[in-house]
């Protein structure tokens, strides 16, 4: 018989707290990990004895997407247990932390920050912290099972859908059990749009489709990666579109009542104040998101600034 365990591992990121699922099964099984570090590690280790099993005798750990909250165990615990690792195929090299590969990812990082116009001390300061972050809070884990969506992950008692839902970041899944509509969410179903600034993705368009197609499908309750389980899941799709439609509508506001051409970050300085460090860089990347979205449906053009810096102005209307 399957019984499944939350166990709320902490983590130092405002959300305060990651849902790690761990499946009591003849194949133990655990969704998302928690970070590299040792206060998420034990308390993970301690979660799981307390349901009766125990980390060494995990077979498989499932990852709904590579970030790192979510997957930054999976490598040391496979170390321990010889469990293999599911994660999306294009969430893996997030699992990696070779020199070559942690580079790239700040040398994009580094792009976004140039092209959205912030100033270089800004851009400085903002990439300091990465290296290190990258290095910590990740355990490399090369070699993993690779979904691609639609697989069924088999337990005792039910299977669970892999369902693709990129957005958040490209590999990011959920995990659907059709016989009772549980729906294990990662971070697909939160509010505020983190995403790796390296995808080739649009993201917010890809979020909402995403969303839209979840909307459709027989869910029961959602688990998700953070917060309290909820039954209200329409509800909640709701207010996520809700949530962005607002920010969109704030950022052309800005643009409209501009004179000049609007970088990014210019936006994002007027819509959250000077943000500094990593927050910068998710701040410049939400509101990209959003000229990108309104780009798309020809509310705002996007003009060179130099530098292979770029700014946004409104669309003219033709009459
Ligand atoms: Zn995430
Ligand atoms: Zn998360």
């Amino acid at each position: 018989m399957t019984i499944i365990h939350i166990i709320q591992v902490p983590i130092p990121y405002p959300v305060k707290w990651v849902n790690c699922y761990y499946f009591e099964d003849s194949i133990p099984t655990l969704i998302d990990t928690g970070l590299n570090l040792p206060e998420c590690y034990e308390s993970l280790v301690e979660g799981i004895r307390n349901s009766g099993g125990a980390a060494s005798g995990l077979r498989r750990v499932v990852a709904t997407h590579g970030h790192m909250d979510h997957a930054g165990l999976a490598g040391k615990l496979r170390d321990l247990s010889g469990a293999e690792i599911l994660v999306h195929a294009d969430d893996q090299t997030k699992l990696l932390t070779d020199k070559e590969t942690i580079e790239s990812k700040i040398a994009a990082f580094d792009r976004i920050l140039l092209e959205t116009g912030c100033p270089e001390e800004k851009r400085a300061e903002a990439l300091e912290p990465l290296s290190e972050r990258f290095s910590t809070f990740m355990s490399h884990a090369a070699e993993c099972v690779p979904l691609n969506g639609g697989e069924s992950i088999q337990f005792d008692d039910f299977n669970l859908r892999v369902l693709h839902t990129p957005g958040h970041s490209p590999g990011s899944t959920c995990l659907l059990n059709e016989a009772n509509g549980d729906l294990f969410s990662g971070d697909s179903l939160i509010d505020e749009l983190y995403v790796d600034p390296s995808s080739s993705m649009e993201p917010l368009s890809t979020h909402l489709a995403s969303l839209d197609m979840l909307v459709h499908l027989p869910v029961r309750r959602v688990y998700p990666g953070h917060g309290s389980s909820y039954a209200n899941f329409k509800n909640r799709i709701k207010r996520i579109r809700q949530y962005h439609d607002r920010r969109t509508a704030k950022v052309k506001e800005i643009l409209q009542n501009s004179e000049a051409p609007q970088s990014p970050y210019a936006i994002a300085s007027r819509l959250f104040g000077v943000e500094q460090g990593i927050d910068l860089l998710w701040a410049v990347s939400s509101v990209r998101f959003h000229l990108e979205r309104l780009e798309s449906i020809g509310e705002a053009v996007r003009i060179s600034a130099g530098n292979s810096a770029y700014n946004y102005v409104p669309a003219v209307a033709n009459s």
